[in-house]
C-alpha cells in the first residue's frame, strides 16, 4: 500500500514541555486532559534531576504521563548541546533515554528535541538511522512538513515569563495554508529555571484561546500522516 501524505487541517497545534520539570506532571497534564488535548514532554536527566524531585518529576510521574496517554520525548540525558559532542557521547546519551523508558514500559520515543535548541547534521543523521521521525530545534516560525525537515523542526512560540496572549494568538494564527504551529514551553511554572517559566494563569489563557479557536492540539508523533513517508 502507497502512504499518501495528508493534507493538514488548519488549526493544528502542537504542545511540547521541556526538561522534565514536576509542573508538568501536577498542574499541566491534569489541565491538558480537563481540554482534551494532546503533547509532548522531552524528558532529560539534566540539570538536578536526579537529586531534585521537588522540581523535577520522577520517572514514576513520567510512566503516568505515557499511561494517560501523552507522548514521551528524547531530551537526551545529560541535556548538552548537541554541535560540542562526539557521535559517541550524543549516541550515549539519546540511548539512556531509550533505556530509561523501556525500562518504565514506555515506548521507544520517536520524537527528539535538541538541548538548547542546537542542532548539527551529525545529530539529524544519528537520529534518522535510530528511528527518530521528528526532532523540534528553535526558531519562530510555523512547521512547513513539505518543505522543512521533520528532523529539525522549527517552533513557532517559546513561552517565557514576558510572552503575551497577543504573541501567542499570533503564533497560534499560523497554523494555516498547510503550516502546523508547534508550541514550546517548559514549567508552568519553572521555579529553577525562571528565564523559560510560564505562568498557571497565563498559561491557562494560552488553553482558552486554543479551545476558543477550535485548535487541533496534539502530539508530535501525531504529525507523522502530514509528512512524506521516509524512503526505506
Ligand atoms: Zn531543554
Amino acid at each position: 500500500m502507497t502512504e499518501e501524505r495528508r493534507p493538514v487541517p488548519d488549526g493544528t497545534v502542537v504542545l511540547t514541555f521541556d526538561d522534565s520539570v514536576a509542573s508538568h506532571a501536577t498542574f499541566v497534564a491534569p489541565l491538558l486532559k480537563k481540554h482534551g488535548f494532546g503533547a509532548t514532554f522531552f524528558i532529560t536527566e539534566g540539570f538536578e534531576f536526579s537529586m531534585d524531585k521537588t522540581n523535577y518529576m520522577t520517572w514514576e510521574q513520567i510512566r503516568a504521563l505515557d499511561a494517560a496517554g501523552f507522548e514521551i520525548g528524547n531530551h537526551t540525558r545529560r541535556h548538552a548541546a548537541v554541535p560540542r559532542q562526539t557521535p559517541e557521547q550524543l549516541a550515549a546519551d539519546v540511548e539512556h533515554i531509550e533505556r530509561q523508558c523501556a525500562t518504565n514500559g514506555i515506548a521507544r520515543p520517536t520524537s527528539f528535541c535538541y538541548p538548547g535548541y542546537q542542532t548539527s547534521p551529525a545529530a539529524v543523521k544519528l537520529l534518522r538511522e535510530r528511528g527518530y521521525r521528528f526532532a523540534r530545534a528553535g526558531g519562530a516560525r510555523a512547521f512547513d512538513p513539505v518543505a522543512d525537515e521533520p528532523l529539525t523542526m522549527p517552533q513557532v512560540f517559546d513561552g517565557k515569563p514576558d510572552s503575551t496572549l497577543e504573541q501567542f494568538k499570533a503564533a497560534v494564527a499560523q497554523a494555516k495554508d498547510g503550516k502546523i504551529a508547534v508550541l514550546t514551553f517548559h514549567g508552568v511554572p519553572d521555579l529553577k529555571h525562571p528565564w523559560v517559566s510560564t505562568e498557571p494563569a497565563k498559561f491557562e489563557a494560552y488553553l482558552a484561546h486554543l479551545k476558543a479557536q477550535g485548535c487541533r492540539v496534539i502530539a508530535v508523533r501525531e504529525l507523522a500522516p502530514f509528512v512524506k513517508p521516509k524512503q526505506p
